[in-house]
């Protein structure tokens, strides 16, 4: 057993990761690869590697916790060592956040490690793109086993460490400024053929429309971005564009999180993910009116920070082998107003 949320996982690999609306930091990984050592005897001394309880059947136990260095500048990345144990338990899901540290600067940042196997040391691979900024953090470990039990830890013991991120020294010379302008995506951007005025944009609230990483096309490990990111406030409300029926309502914790998906009266299909923890407002089968409020923003599954990821689908929300994502961004700009 490896949880529900495992089910959709060679379905669609969603992929957001997407910085905090005021950091700038750019987009990721779906979940963070985990060079997986060789299990053996607990690596010692480090001061939050200690162990930590028993393993239980009904919560995952931080039993090695580290960061390889607590000072880093600014551009590198911490080294994380990271052991789990769960009695009869394979996988658990896990994430590490970086908490800043009042009036130290930093920003918060939540990584996404993914399913992690459980009863090994880990040394998850930084995602690329996402950087901390200059401060002072409280990093942790977080984790939930299938059965939804949380992480035991000790404050003093593993499962916490500090880090500082130093500012990087300033250039001595400026950079030149680069000619060329930034490719373009990899991909042809597939046109959103049904693009119309009418309608309402389905965030109800202040937002923008990110950076490269939040397009349609833009690069994911393995994959690429089928939506556009729209990021607002934590908690704002997301709407439905156009009326419709909703045809799902799930969640999946290494991509999208709480995702609904609905047919709108105009044949195309549209995605909603990372939505608030218990703000599904509607259910599968309900027939919902433009307006109509499907839940909230939120950073659930693979998102770092608040954020709406948006797809527009055609021939149906993965229906068959027919259907296909469009870039959203122009139907979005129309609906925008
Ligand atoms: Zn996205």
């Amino acid at each position: 057993m490896r949880g529900p949320s495992r089910r959709h996982l060679p379905l669609f690999l969603l992929a957001c990761a997407l910085a905090l609306p005021a950091g700038g930091l750019a987009a990721s990984s779906p979940s963070v690869g985990a060079a997986e050592a060789a299990t053996g005897p607990r690596s010692g001394g480090a001061e939050f590697g200690q162990p930590n309880g028993r393993p239980s059947a009904t919560h995952p136990i931080a039993t090695t916790f580290r960061i390889g260095r607590h000072t880093i500048t600014e551009g590198s990345a911490p080294r994380l060592a990271v052991r789990i144990d769960q009695r009869g338990v394979s996988r658990v899901t896990a994430r590490v956040a970086f908490r800043p540290l009042k009036g130290s600067g930093g920003t918060a940042v939540s990584i996404p490690l993914g399913a992690v196997r459980t009863g090994r040391l880990l040394h998850p691979t930084w995602p690329s793109g996402v950087a901390l900024k200059p401060g002072r953090y409280e990093v942790s470990l977080h984790a939930a086993g299938p059965a939804g039990g949380q992480l035991l830890r000790r404050a003093s013991a593993s499962g916490k460490a500090p880090l500082t991120v130093k500012a990087k020294p300033a250039p001595v010379a400026p950079a030149p400024a680069p000619s060329t302008p930034a490719p373009a995506p990899a991909t042809s951007p597939a046109a959103d053929p049904g693009v119309t005025a009418d309608g309402v944009f389905p965030v109800a609230g202040a937002h923008t429309y990110g950076g490269a990483d939040a397009r349609f096309g833009s690069g994911r490990t393995g994959h690429e971005h089928q939506g556009q990111d729209v990021l607002a406030a934590e908690g704002t409300p997301v709407l439905a564009p156009l009326a419709g029926t909703i045809i799902a309502r799930d969640y999946q914790a290494s991509g999208a999180g709480f995702y609904v998906a609905m047919d709108a009266v105009d044949g195309r299909s549209f995605f909603f993910a990372h939505c608030q923890q218990d703000t599904f407002a509607v259910t599968v089968g309900q027939a919902v009116a433009a307006g109509q409020q499907l839940c909230r923003v939120g950073h659930t599954g693979d998102a770092t920070g608040p954020h709406l990821h948006f797809e527009i689908w055609i021939g149906g929300w993965r229906r068959d082998a027919s259907s296909h994502p469009v870039d959203p961004l122009a139907q979005l700009q129309a609906w925008d107003k």
